[in-house]
């Protein structure tokens, strides 16, 4: 940020990643303070953070619904979907099996996407499920789907770019109803919207602590009672032979508060009321503006909009430099914009996708955020919009 001077900058990428909560900055600097200890060890200072970690386990689990001996803690999202995938795909071999078949939905996170990828080059048969324009699976096409060697069926709870809902509970029972299991990716749903994984009818969930103001670097799996998941790390025992590598105590507590905090704010409506006032207000000033996914239930807190005739990665830059985080609808990689597989999968062309930018709020946005963002944003497509998709303004 130095060299450029503003006034005030505005925050609104919350599906990237929220600000870290104060809560849990200082539940991670109390237990940074605290003796050192490992947990698997024998000693007072083990015991002590074992006492930690199983207290934050608990915290993680009760956000969920779920028991704290089902929680392993992880990486983050990234590693807890490897993990659910990859480690059931090893159980199920590791049985005798013959390498299966998987099925995700087309518009899940690169975590799931690239972890069947990697399967199915080894031998593993993989269906993606198509989406409707809305961004959701059907439960009719799912069962239509299902095989006799289906391994485990793997769709999220809230997507990232648009914030759909999928219909997670028919999905569910879909699966349960034919004895296969289900993983769902609910790091961006978990301390959004509340999440009850019994009566979702799930066999594991992915969580990162990271999307709800605790710190990078930590997320969780939980998986049903004594389901069998093979770790895909070698090395100790820990986290009931899961997850090898000494616990990472601290990060856990800053966990465990931002799920507190989380808990705390999940009837609190005022987020959504926000992001509604941004989509009216913003559909009023700027002509042929689309809400993505408009016809789902959808995450509270995010907004994929289609700006036709505007280029995405042009605004996002030209919006920052107006000092307001936001981002493009579509993945980027390695620099080149790529159309978002999520857009595709749910029917917009290369154009439209290169004109939409997903902005996410947080319990960090305030209607001030809104009040100045509305009109920076519609001065902006006015602007860039004479230069067209793909033009250098
Ligand atoms: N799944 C979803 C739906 C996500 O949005 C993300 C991150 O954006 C991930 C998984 C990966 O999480 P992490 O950044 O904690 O690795």
């Amino acid at each position: 940020m130095k060299g450029i001077q503003m006034a005030r900058r505005v925050y609104l990428d919350h599906n990237a990643t929220a600000p870290l909560l104060d809560a849990a900055r200082d539940a991670m600097v109390a237990a940074l303070g605290r003796p050192a200890g490992n947990p698997s060890s024998p000693h007072a200072f083990g015991g002590a953070a074992r006492l930690d970690l199983e207290s934050s386990r608990r915290e993680v689990a009760a956000l969920l619904g779920g028991d704290e001996h089902e929680i392993v803690f992880v990486s983050g999202g990234t590693e807890a979907d490897n993990l659910a995938i990859q480690g059931s795909a090893r159980a199920w071999t590791a049985a005798g099996r013959a390498p299966g078949h998987l099925i995700a939905s087309a518009v899940e996170h690169p975590a799931v996407i690239e972890s069947c990828r990697y399967l199915e080059s080894t031998g593993w048969r993989l269906t993606l499920m198509p989406v409707d324009r809305a961004g959701r699976v059907a439960p009719s096409e799912l069962r239509a789907a299902l095989r006799s060697d289906t391994a485990l069926v793997s769709i999220m709870a809230a997507n990232n770019e648009t914030g759909a809902l999928q219909p997670i509970e028919e999905l569910a029972e879909v699966c349960r109803a034919a004895g296969i299991p289900m993983h769902v990716d609910a790091v961006q749903a978990a301390g959004r919207l509340p999440l009850d994984v019994r009566r979702l009818g799930a066999d594991m969930v992915s969580i990162s602590a990271h999307k709800m103001g605790g710190p990078v670097g930590i997320g969780g799996l939980w998986v049903k009672g004594s389901r069998s998941v093979k770790p895909l790390l070698l090395g100790g025992g820990q986290e009931a032979r899961r997850r090898p590598g000494t616990e990472p105590v601290a990060l856990a507590a800053g966990f465990a508060a931002a799920v507190r905090s989380a808990r705390e704010r999940l009837a609190d409506s005022s987020i959504q009321r926000l992001r509604d006032r941004m989509e009216r207000e913003l559909a009023g000033a700027i002509p042929g503006l689309v809400v993505n996914a408009a016809g789902a239930t959808r995450l509270s807190n995010t907004s994929s909009l289609t700006l036709p005739g505007v280029d995405a990665e042009a605004m996002v830059i030209r919006m920052d430099l107006a000092g307001f985080a936001i981002s493009t609808g579509s993945a980027c990689s390695t620099g080149a914009a790529r159309p978002s597989h999520v857009l595709a999968a749910m029917g917009l062309n290369r154009d439209q996708s290169a004109s939409t930018i997903r902005v996410s709020l947080g319990q960090s946005t305030t209607s001030d955020d809104i009040e100045t963002f509305v009109p920076a944003l519609s001065a902006a497509a006015a602007a860039l919009r004479g230069a067209g998709v793909g033009g250098k303004a």
